[in-house]
């Protein structure tokens, strides 16, 4: 499944489930850009996986600033999987 998010400044981010291990790296890199600490729980994006239903999800909450001053979002930049990516136009 393959869907964008849109994030404040910056364009867009799409995501492709598919690809996503869940291994929340996108959610340490986001409160690093935040606060420089890995805590997910000051994290712009979530993810959200429930091994007993089978589902995953991938959202923004409102304090995303689309990594402004960054050349690349840094949920983005440290995806271990490439499922991430900025969409540009
Ligand atoms: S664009 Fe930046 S602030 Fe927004 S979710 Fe990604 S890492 Fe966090
Ligand atoms: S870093 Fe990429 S692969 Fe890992 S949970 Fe986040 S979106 Fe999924």
């Amino acid at each position: 499944m393959n869907w964008q998010m849109e994030t404040k400044p910056r364009a867009k981010i799409s995501v492709d489930l598919e690809k996503c291990c869940a291994c929340r790296c996108c959610e340490l890199a986001c409160s690093f850009h935040h606060h420089k600490r890995f805590d997910p729980s000051c994290s712009s994006i979530r993810v959200h996986r429930e091994d007993g239903k089978g589902t995953l999800e991938i959202s923004l909450i409102s304090t995303c600033d689309g990594c402004s001053g960054e050349k690349l979002p840094w949920c983005v930049r440290f995806c271990s999987s490439g499922c991430l990516r900025v969409v540009t136009g």
